[in-house]
């Protein structure tokens, strides 16, 4: 959960917002999923025209931003627990990202440590 107002990137979409304080949906995906009679797939994309193609590379945006941010205060906590709760997300998603994380160092491993 995220604080109503906050800035947050948008779960569904990757873009910037207020937080509605649900989800991690911007105020505007928030409502507009309530509109669309909150589909389990998610709020329905911003621009029905675009379609699947503008959510798949929204989502995928999203996705590099959260992981971002869990870098950014990775090497401040001392487990991953505490890392989940700084981020208000499970254990299973700090897992994820560790995932993700090694799959990038074997992919660059060639390039020098940029911590
Ligand atoms: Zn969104």
């Amino acid at each position: 959960m995220t604080v109503r107002g906050e800035t947050i990137v948008c779960w569904c979409c990757g873009i910037p917002g207020p937080s509605s304080g649900a989800f991690e949906l911007t105020e505007s995906c928030y409502s507009r999923w309530l509109r669309a009679g909150k589909p389990r797939s998610g709020p329905p994309p911003h621009d029905p025209a675009k379609g699947k193609q503008a959510r798949a590379e929204g989502l995928r945006r999203a996705r590099e931003m959260r992981l971002q941010r869990y870098l950014k205060i990775r090497g401040e906590c001392a487990t991953q627990g505490e890392a989940a709760a700084r981020l208000g997300v499970s254990l299973r998603t700090i897992w994820s990202y560790e995932q993700q994380i090694r799959e990038r160092e074997r992919t660059t491993r060639a390039r020098p440590d940029a911590a």
